[in-house]
């Protein structure tokens, strides 16, 4: 099993739990429509990566992370939800699942995750090659933390160790071979971590 850190520890999560369009912005850069119930969607343990492994069409999604443990959310970190676009846009329009085009191997980059007593405040900003291409805060987002917590309790369980990945802000695109990517967690426009990969 692949594992994430926090506070010096190894955890293997069983599961990421993602959500997407969770951004208005997001929802109309791809040409989407405002969803009337959240769409999620599962990476599973192997989906877990350190470092980009490039292939053609791998476009990147900055989001701000969570950590489970007890049902709770006990802390926060950034990661890249790596996406097919053209095998997903392929997928949709067929109506079939979205697997192929999110859950493959290497499709979760994860930072080490930070202790947080609350997820108010919180932001992400990404930069592509040294240039902020990424920001957005959990104001933004359309379903809170705390929603997601419950209902994705709800719906698939949440064990101790489980990931969820909350939505990425507008500005995604495309990877080119060689890209870097520094992702930044801030709280109030404090930095709680960066996370650096490519
Ligand atoms: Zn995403």
């Amino acid at each position: 099993m692949r594992s994430v850190k926090f506070e010096n520890k190894l955890i293997a999560p069983c599961k990421i739990v993602c959500i997407g369009r969770n951004f208005v912005e997001h929802i109309y850069e791809l040409g989407n429509e405002v969803p009337s119930e959240p769409v999620y969607f599962i990476k599973p343990n192997s989906a877990i990566a350190d470092a980009i492994n490039y292939q053609d069409g791998l476009h990147y999604e900055a989001e701000i992370t969570f950590l489970i443990q007890n049902g709770c959310i006990v802390a926060a970190g950034v990661g890249l939800d790596l996406t097919l676009r053209e095998v997903q846009s392929r997928l949709k329009a067929k109506g079939l699942p979205w697997e192929r085009a999110k859950a493959f191997r290497g499709s979760a980059l994860l930072s080490p995750f930070v202790a947080i007593d609350s997820w108010q405040g919180l932001a992400i900003e990404a930069y592509r090659n040294g240039k902020l291409v990424q920001k957005g805060s959990v104001d933004l987002m359309i379903h809170k933390p705390d929603f997601l917590v419950e209902d994705m309790d709800r719906i698939f369980g949440l064990d101790d160790g489980d990931i969820i990945m909350s939505g990425t802000p507008k500005g995604v695109g495309e990877i080119a071979p060689g890209d870097r990517f520094e992702l930044k967690l801030l709280r109030d426009e404090k930095l709680l971590l960066t996370f650096s990969v490519g």
